[in-house]
């Protein structure tokens, strides 16, 4: 069932749920008591759910700034399912989509003396394709 259109969130972060064709809005001030709600939806099988986030300021022209991040649900086959998001802008960290988190980027030197910022965990480096699509990152074309 797909949410509708028609749902707006008041507050930061919301549980849509269907059962029997009915569809409710539940509202959260934080992710985490989104998510424990959806924990508590996913031990009834008749009942789907989708967490929704309000649109936040400050990530206008990022509209491609997508990050997959995992959502355990045992209703899903192999237990859980990846959520499309909207990469946030976050003071001195980038999302890491090897890490599906935000990380924060450090320079390192290769054999070679190059220097590049990479995830101080996996150590992707922010050359890789979806770490500057996540993160908005592609130099904007330049009209001379
Ligand atoms: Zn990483």
């Amino acid at each position: 069932m797909q949410t509708p259109k028609s749902i707006k969130l008041t507050r930061p972060w919301g549980v849509v749920v269907k059962t029997g064709g009915k569809v409710v809005l539940k509202e959260f001030d934080t992710e985490s008591e989104a998510q424990s709600f959806g924990q508590q939806l996913s031990a009834f099988d008749n009942v789907e759910f989708e967490i929704i986030e309000k649109p936040t300021r400050g990530i206008a022209g990022r509209e491609n700034s997508l990050a997959f991040v995992r959502v355990d649900n045992r209703n899903m086959p192999g237990g859980f399912f990846y959520r499309c998001v909207q990469v946030k802008q976050e003071p001195g960290r980038l999302f890491c989509t090897e890490c599906h988190d935000y990380r924060k980027f450090v320079d390192v030197t290769d054999r070679y003396e190059l220097t590049l910022r990479c995830c101080s965990e996996c150590g992707i480096s922010v050359n890789d394709f979806y770490i500057k699509t996540a993160n908005g990152l592609w130099e904007r074309p330049t009209s001379s």
